[in-house]
């Protein structure tokens, strides 16, 4: 990585650019560390409200086939996702983890037409709630970003009602009949062209 200091501020920038509209709604996060380190997993983000730590698993890293830099970039939005997203008492954390994966995929950080596959459920975590989510804010205005803020203090799966207007059952059979699922490419996520974090 170019400019790893660079590469942080800028998929801060990126995540916030995606889940906020107003500096106001930003979390009051003053630092982010970030730690290199040889460990089990990928990665994890941590630490209290203001200042943050970042682990990624250089074990995995050395072990990346392919396109590593797009790899190490789509994680580090992952993660920086994590730092910023809203996730208040109780929210379910699939779509916690689908949050971090819908910023990544929007951003076309994932190898093209991979990764979503079709069925599982809406809150499976990762790229099935990405994807999930991804499409229901191509239908309904702004849902990611009023989805991120109603986190907050996270209703539970009557979110998606209050947001649409349509339940979550409905709109996943809807999502399964008619997404786009790997190895095609979905329309939100084909023009996008992946920002190179650090440089
Ligand atoms: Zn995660």
């Amino acid at each position: 990585m170019p400019d790893a200091k660079l590469a942080i501020v800028q998929a801060a920038q990126y995540v916030c650019s995606v889940l906020y509209k107003n500096a106001s709604e930003v979390p009051p996060v003053t630092k982010v560390k970030l730690v290199l380190e040889a460990m089990e997993g990928v990665a994890f983000a941590t630490g209290g409200s203001a200042s943050k730590e970042l682990h990624i698993s250089t074990n995995y890293v050395n072990g990346v086939g392919g396109d590593v830099k797009l790899e190490l970039d789509g994680i580090l939005i992952h993660e920086n996702t994590h730092i910023w997203q809203q996730s208040g008492k109780g929210s379910d954390g699939g779509l916690i983890e689908g949050v971090a994966d819908y910023v990544r995929a929007g951003g076309n950080w994932y190898p093209a037409g991979s990764r979503n596959r079709k069925g599982g459920a809406y809150n499976d975590a990762y790229t099935t709630s990405a994807y999930f989510l991804g499409w229901v804010n191509s239908k309904y205005l702004d849902f990611a970003y009023r989805f991120n803020l109603a986190m907050k203090s996270f209703p539970g799966p009557s979110i998606f009602k209050t947001l649409t207007g349509v339940d979550v059952d409905t709109l996943w059979n809807q999502y399964q009949s008619e997404g786009t699922f790997s190895p095609k490419v979905p329309e939100w996520v084909a023009s996008k062209v992946p920002l190179q974090l650090g440089k």
